[in-house]
């Protein structure tokens, strides 16, 4: 059939074979040609589900004016022309659209950046073409194409199973079953359900168990999954616990604000004989000097930096209130292996029963020497060919030379003994070629070996071993030496893990067996026992630079390190302490867990810091004991059962390369390099955020409760009000959301890794901030009536005083932001007082916009506006430098009272 024909879709293919699967879809387990598979993905379009449906541009333009403010807002815009002034009811409608479209082009910008980031970790699958294996983007598969799937993958497109082994499938998204489903190669009954459908792997659903290749049968909108809904992969949108608080509050308070403007409305027409039009606009006045109209953007877009910030540094965030948790992180569990260590692997020691052979050269490249305990070349010894031999053919890695530099494609550690075979003089390729593998076992971090099934050159069936010694030692009866095999002696091999580990060393077993010529197939209990031990290797691995560095800013920021490693106690407690992740790390078996009770680990998670030879389930216990302790904590993972632990977490977190998708769909964050200091880089990142969110808090509310203050004492002493309901309009919705964006982009203040985490449930606003905000409140009413006062004392009229007030307000404001960049700290500084370039660039707006507002005609027409003179210019300058003084003078007073 020519591909033109297929109509994937129509055909049942789980009642089908793989073979006729294949020749259906005119393809073969080679795969197709690259041309073959371009024209396919020309015909049937790219492997993706259609983007879920986004709210259309208008109808999020509109949103922007869904809030009790605007239609309060704009009722009163009404009322005011209805009322005969024009000019006023115009100018309240055209500051609401401004807001309105800035906030839209805001969200709008915010939005792209989270779409961006998105694509950073778009799922890749391992697909077969032209008989060679590659990683591709999921969106390249075709119909046709054989795809190679194992334990922890996410299925990039209906597979139909050409071999399958050992495997089970997730496909709770598609069936609603929460137990896995098995899948095997065997056709089915045409008329099978969806959750019946063995041979079948369903685009989505997660791989939990096992290996397998499929021939993929539809892609795109055509699998199960594209066909069931058209939009899955939820919309990131963008809200946080954090957001969501504030925005109740928000719109709980401006209810309360229209309802008190209302109250006092009743009260100054029926009791105090307003003209309904005046008492209109001191009402309006009150409602919109009190309600931060533009707080809730500008956290988004604070939050939507911090994510920004976060990705450039390795740290993709999958879900955004990951960004609040991050800051508040007070313990990180950690892998060791790749993640505190660079996993760039070398074998260094080979020890058999009778030589300990050590290895020269470093990373992958084929060149070092082997030398004996004297330093001289050891003699030949049959033993440590066969250990060498057994360590190239139970391994899956290759290495490639690129321009002279040595690379690994697989598992570093398989690398490594890749490298030390060449060294030894073994050719890989013909190796392996000559011993033709059967079948295999594949590691798994649970059972902790591998084990591979060969035909050797001489036509004797053999099996190799390799994993934990401990675990590989277990499976064998007798050892290898003087070319017999003589009773296991375990004490040798434990001295001599022993040593090896003590050294940082990463130590491996090795064993083999000759099996009969009927055995076609592995399974496990056919390797545990009679195996004959061959010898052990010690790899280096050394740690991290970065990450050093990165514990070291760790423990001054009071976050506790837990280093969770499936690896040996001595090697991990000898990186440990190379990496000083405590005084004196106290190190534990995970074995040692089981059977502990909850409250023994609660306080054991306490004291420990590396935890050996754990699993899996020992994290997740782990996690829970930390934070009945209440601790927030980051959880790394990488593999398919790490995710619960990973989901349990506070901030989860995937390793972006060895990573599997599973643990990728329950983490919260993916790091792109694997790299612990990524995830101290995304903590330094957070609690900047937190800081900037409480700086936009502690900046903006004070010229809310400034205007307030003000309305409500011109009411209670009865003179005019200093400023008109339009001007604090211009004040709250232009010029302080311009002034206050820049404190989203503030770099973190010098000393964020040096204070201990915030405490779990620390409120936003702190007692420091709440003082802060009343106390700037009062010196802003001060401020303004002061100017007042002296602008009546000059005569100058309502239009030229109400000017010099307005100006006043932003002035303060722009003298407070210098202020309220520095929370801990003095702003009294060259770089305090240079500010950035965000500040700069926001002040010459603000300025030039206070500029029109004073001195064009056209603004005197709508604002009330008058031009002012220079010394009265200079007297609102040092009116704001009065007041930089006094809070830096309460800066030193909060923080020496510790307030
Ligand atoms: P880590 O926490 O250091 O990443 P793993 O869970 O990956 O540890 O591995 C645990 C142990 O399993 C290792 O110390 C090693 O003894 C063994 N092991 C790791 N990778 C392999 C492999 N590819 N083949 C055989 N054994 C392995
Ligand atoms: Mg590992």
């Amino acid at each position: 059939m020519k591909p033109a024909e297929i109509a994937p879709d129509e055909v049942a293919w789980h009642a089908r074979s793989g073979e006729e699967t294949c020749s259906a879809l005119a393809t073969s387990l080679d795969g197709l040609g690259h041309d073959e598979a371009a024209r396919r993905l020309e015909r049937f379009g790219p492997n993706e589900l259609p983007p879920a449906a986004r709210t259309h541009p208008v109808l999020r333009f509109l949103a922007q004016f869904n809030n009790a403010l605007i239609y309060f807002l704009l009722s009163a815009a009404v009322a005011a022309i209805a009322l005969g002034h024009v000019i006023d009811g115009v100018v309240i409608v055209v500051v609401v659209l401004v807001n309105a479209v800035v906030g839209f082009i805001q969200e709008g910008k915010a939005e792209r950046a989270l779409d961006a980031i998105r694509d950073m970790i778009a799922p890749h699958a391992v697909v077969v073409r032209e008989g060679e294996r590659h990683t591709l983007d999921t969106r390249e598969i075709v119909p046709g194409d054989i795809v190679v799937i194992e334990a922890g993958d996410k299925v990039p497109a209906d597979l139909r199973l050409v071999r399958a082994r050992g495997l089970s499938a997730d496909e709770a998204i598609l069936t609603g079953e929460s137990v896995p489903a098995e899948k095997t190669e065997g056709p089915v009954a045409p008329d099978a359900v969806l959750g019946d459908r063995a041979p079948i792997l369903h685009s989505g659903t997660l791989v939990t168990t096992g290996q397998g290749i499929g021939v993929a049968v539809a892609t795109g909108p055509r699998t199960e999954i594209g066909r069931i809904s058209g939009m899955i992969g939820a919309v990131q949108t963008l809200t946080t616990p954090l957001l969501r608080q504030i925005n109740a509050f928000g719109t709980r308070f401006t209810w309360l604000a229209i309802a008190t403007a209302a109250l006092l409305f009743v009260f100054a027409t029926l009791i105090r004989g307003y003209a309904p039009l005046d008492a209109l606009m001191v009402v309006v006045a009150l409602a919109v000097g009190v309600v931060p109209e533009g707080l809730p953007a500008v956290i988004t877009i604070t939050l939507a930096i911090g994510v920004r910030r976060m990705a450039a540094r390795n740290a993709v965030v999958r879900r955004l209130p990951a960004v609040e948790t991050l800051g508040a992180t007070s313990v990180i569990c950690s892998d060791k292996t790749g993640t505190l260590t660079r996993n760039e692997m070398t074998v260094r020691h080979l020890v058999t029963a009778a030589s300990v052979t050590a290895i020269s050269g470093t990373g992958y490249a084929p060149e070092g020497e082997f030398s004996g305990p004297d330093g001289t070349e050891p003699a030949p010894e049959a033993e440590r060919e066969a250990l060498i031999r057994a360590g190239l053919l139970c391994n899956d890695a290759l290495l490639v030379e690129h321009e002279g530099h040595w690379a690994v494609l697989g598992d570093p550690m398989e690398g490594a003994l890749v490298a030390a075979a060449a060294k030894a003089g073994l050719h890989p390729e013909t190796e392996r070629t000559s011993w033709n593998r059967l079948d295999e076992i594949p590691f798994d971090a649970q059972h902790r070996f591998m084990a591979t099934l060969h035909d050797d050159p001489q036509g004797e069936r053999r099996i190799f071993v390799k994993g934990a010694p401990e675990r590989v030692l277990a499976m064998c009866g007798t050892q290898a030496a003087g070319g017999t095999a003589l009773p296991l002696d375990p004490g040798y091999w434990q001295e001599c893990i022993d040593a090896c580990a003590a050294g940082g060393e990463r130590v491996l077993g090795f064993a083999g067996m000759a099996v009969g010529p009927g055995v076609e197939r592995l399974d496990f209990d056919m390797v545990e026992g009679g195996l004959t031990f061959l010898g052990l290797a010690g790899f280096i691995d050394p740690p991290r630079d970065e990450a050093i560095a990165a514990v070291a800013e760790c423990r001054s920021a009071g976050i506790a390190i837990k280093m969770i490693t499936g690896d040996h106690k001595g090697t991990a407690a000898a990186i440990a302490r190379q990496l000083d992740i405590a005084d004196d790390p106290k190190v534990l078996e995970g074995a040692a867990l089981d059977g502990m009770p909850d409250e023994t680990l609660r306080r054991v998670v306490e004291e420990v810091s590396v935890f050996a030879r754990a699993t899996p389930e020992h994290k997740l216990r782990i996690v829970n004991a930390l934070q009945a302790n209440g601790h927030i904590v980051a959880m790394t993972g990488d593999g398919v059962n790490d995710a619960p632990a990973v989901k349990q977490a506070d901030v989860g977190v995937a390793m972006g390369r060895k990573g599997t998708e599973a643990a990728k769909e329950a983490a919260q964050m993916v790091l792109l390099d694997d790299n612990f200091a990524s995830i101290v880089a995304a903590v330094h990142e957070g609690r900047t955020v937190y800081d900037n969110i409480r700086k936009v808090i502690g900046w903006t509310l004070p010229s809310n409760g400034g205007e307030v203050l003000c309305v409500i004492l011109a009411i209670i002493l009865g003179v005019t009000l200093p400023m008109t309901p339009v001007q604090i309009l211009w004040i709250n919705m232009i010029l302080t959301v311009t002034l206050g964006l820049v404190l989203a982009f503030e770099p973190p203040e010098p000393d964020v890794m040096n204070r201990p985490p915030r405490p779990r449930d620390a409120p936003i606003l702190s007692r420091f901030l709440v003082w802060r905000i009343g106390f700037v409140s009062v010196l802003f009413m001060l401020g303004v009536f002061g100017v007042f006062a002296y602008a009546g004392m000059r005569g100058y009229g309502i239009e030229g005083a109400r000017t010099m007030v307005v100006n006043t307000l932003v002035v303060m404001e722009i003298f407070y932001l210098f202020n309220v960049r520095y929370l801990h700290r003095s702003s009294f500084s060259l770089i305090g007082a240079m500010g950035t370039p965000a500040v700069l660039g926001a002040i010459a707006v603000v300025v030039a916009a206070q500029v029109l507002f004073t001195y064009a005609p056209f603004m005197h027409d709508l604002f009330d506006s008058a031009p002012i003179g220079l010394a009265d210019g200079l007297v609102i300058v040092v009116v704001g430098v009065a007041l930089m003084a006094i809070l830096e003078i309460e800066k030193t007073l909060t923080r020496r009272f510790a307030l």
